[in-house]
């Protein structure tokens, strides 16, 4: 960001939350012109346009090779987190070795041929019913027959464990519902591009194979109703402005996502009141008394959805 004595601010714009909701505050804050700036640094086409590339067969290093990109991207990193450990690049990269290699084996989507069209590649999805654009940068794109498969890699946890498919389905379309996993449905309903699928793929060794690729077809009218219904949901919230600190759950637990936020230190997180408050005014309330509280409400009850239609 560039600031000047003229009030004009030059801001560069990832499209993401944080610089979005910071175009607003530097206008209240700073009563200044903001130019948001796009740039291109060479991350290449879109989703759109993969779709009509050649797919490309994917050379991947050597051990010696793959070793060493690890081992400049681990010195990358902690030079970033101003870190200067002996040894350390070292152990990050051989703990990331294991990942790479589960990510070699698990996203290939095809036995015959070459099925990769890109990596970090931009698409877009609308909901018409909400009148909404959703942005995305996608993992990984490959081609399968004449459709596109987008993957998202992920390092944590899978969406199930489940040893069954059905029961497997179940906790990914509940997920959904409860708005904790929109990734793969917002690929899988991408308009940018002829997509049949959205999916996560799981890079930790751990995970049992079964577990470790979750998947939404775009042609799953039951995911696209869970899907639209937690958004529905969350943007009824952000457009009546109904933000409040997650300081529990609905069931009364610490919020987990709590641990990675970047606003903690200045976050009522720790405050019992401001806790107490927040869980009398929820539980002795069905509905809010303006749209501003009800789409709050209807928001602190998203991680109770079940699966069963909402009437
Ligand atoms: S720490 Fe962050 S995620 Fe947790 S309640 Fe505060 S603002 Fe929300």
């Amino acid at each position: 960001m560039i600031m000047s004595d003229t009030k004009k601010v030059v801001l560069a714009y990832s499209g993401g939350l944080d610089t979005s909701v910071i175009v607003p505050w530097l206008k209240e804050n700073y009563d200044c012109e903001v130019i948001a700036m796009l740039a291109d640094v060479g991350q290449g086409e879109d989703l759109e346009a993969a779709a009509t590339a050649e797919a490309v067969e994917l050379e991947w290093p050597t051990d010696e090779a793959l070793d060493s990109l690890l081992l400049e991207a681990a010195e990358g990193t902690l030079v970033e987190a101003g870190l200067a450990l002996v040894g350390l690049a070292r152990a990050l990269a051989l703990r990331a070795r294991p990942f790479l290699d589960a990510a070699r084996e698990r996203a290939e989507v095809g036995e015959v041929g070459p099925t990769l069209l890109g990596v970090e590649l931009p698409g877009e999805t609308r909901v018409e019913a909400l009148d909404l654009e959703l942005r995305f940068r996608a993992d990984r794109v490959d081609r399968v027959d004449e459709h596109l498969v987008v993957t998202d890699y992920k390092t944590g946890r899978p969406i199930s464990k489940a040893s069954t498919p059905k029961t497997r389905r179940k906790n990914l379309l509940e997920q959904l519902l409860r708005g904790s996993a929109l990734q793969a449905a917002v690929y899988a309903f991408s308009h940018s591009a002829p997509v049949a699928q959205g999916r996560y793929v799981y890079l930790n060794p751990e995970i049992e194979e079964n577990c470790a690729i979750a998947s939404i077809d775009a042609d799953d009218d039951e995911a696209r109703s869970c899907f639209e219904q937690a958004l529905a949901r969350v943007i009824g919230a952000w457009r009546s402005g109904s933000f409040f600190p997650r300081l529990l759950d609905p069931r009364g637990r610490p919020f987990s996502e709590c641990e990675w936020c970047a606003v903690r230190t200045a976050c009522l997180l720790g405050d019992s009141g401001a806790r107490r408050r927040l869980e009398r005014w929820t539980s002795e309330r069905e509905a809010g008394e303006s749209p501003a509280e009800s789409n709050l409400l209807e928001l602190w009850r998203l991680p109770l959805e079940k699966l069963e239609p909402r009437k």
